[in-house]
């Protein structure tokens, strides 16, 4: 497939219920179009407990038990991380808290999964850098639960496979690294209804902001495979 052009900076967040499938957007999205880049708040802080950061450590219990992180925490490391890639610019401070430039001309074209999550979140974001597509991807909650015991991760790219539909090339194997894939580990039943209790009490108000911003498109599917096609048609419509 040839490199698609994109005419004027995409900045999009996937908002849906755990399981969903934003993740798996989010790659097919950069598939098509590879000026496009991602942040995972989720894969972020699975890399920071993972590799037993300070924030590692205080973060493990609450995602094990799918509560939310605090808000100070998740951005602090959002805006590191878009610090790191210039979509935002320094400033110096002594804290180095959550003191960042908007950028002036947002040029890079993103993608941001899984962040941000709460109102709150959405308004410091704003302050920095304006998205211009919010996509809520919706699908029924039964079938999204009997994907969640089908789902494996390549942890350390956060790759989701998942057996039912979206199977590796060999089994539980990467497809590009051949590491083996694992689970998730707030990927049990209990643990996603209770990630899914706290998506229901978040979502309403972040919705909510986007839509008073003018920026929320819906779509609903009872698959990725179904949502996909939905998704590339309204991006080519409003950046290519
Ligand atoms: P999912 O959307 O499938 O629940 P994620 O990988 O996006 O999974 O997030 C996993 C966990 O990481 C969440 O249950 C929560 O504990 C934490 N987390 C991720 N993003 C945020 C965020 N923006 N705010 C607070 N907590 C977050």
């Amino acid at each position: 497939m040839n490199t698609k052009e994109i005419r004027r900076a995409a900045r999009i967040i996937l908002v849906g219920a755990p399981g969903v499938g934003k993740g798996t957007q989010a790659e097919r999205l950069m598939k098509r179009y590879p000026q496009l880049s991602a942040i995972s708040s989720g894969d972020l802080l699975r890399e920071s407990v993972r590799k037993r950061t300070q924030l590692g450590l205080e973060v493990e219990s609450t995602m094990k038990a799918g509560s939310l992180v605090p808000d100070d925490m998740i951005l602090k490391l959002i805006l590191g991380e878009l610090q790191s890639k210039r979509w935002v610019s320094y400033q110096s401070s002594i804290t180095g808290a959550f003191l960042a430039e908007p950028s002036k001309s947002p040029d890079a074209s993103f993608i941001l999964d899984g962040f941000p999550r709460t109102a709150i979140q959405a308004t410091k974001l704003d302050s920095l850098i304006p998205i211009n597509l919010v996509v809520s991807i919706i699908t029924p909650v039964n079938i999204i639960l009997s994907r969640i015991a089908s789902r494996w991760v390549h942890a350390p790219s956060g790759r989701v496979y998942n057996t039912g539909f979206n199977a590796p090339k060999v089994e539980g194997k990467d497809d590009i690294t051949g590491e083996p894939l694992t689970k998730r580990a707030d990927d049990d039943e209990a643990t996603w209804k209770q990630r899914l209790k706290k998506f229901d009490e978040t979502s309403e108000p972040l919705l909510e902001h986007y839509e008073r911003q003018g920026v929320l498109w819906t779509v609903q599917g009872n698959s990725s495979d179904e949502i996909t096609p939905k998704l590339f048609q309204e991006f080519e419509a409003r950046f290519t």
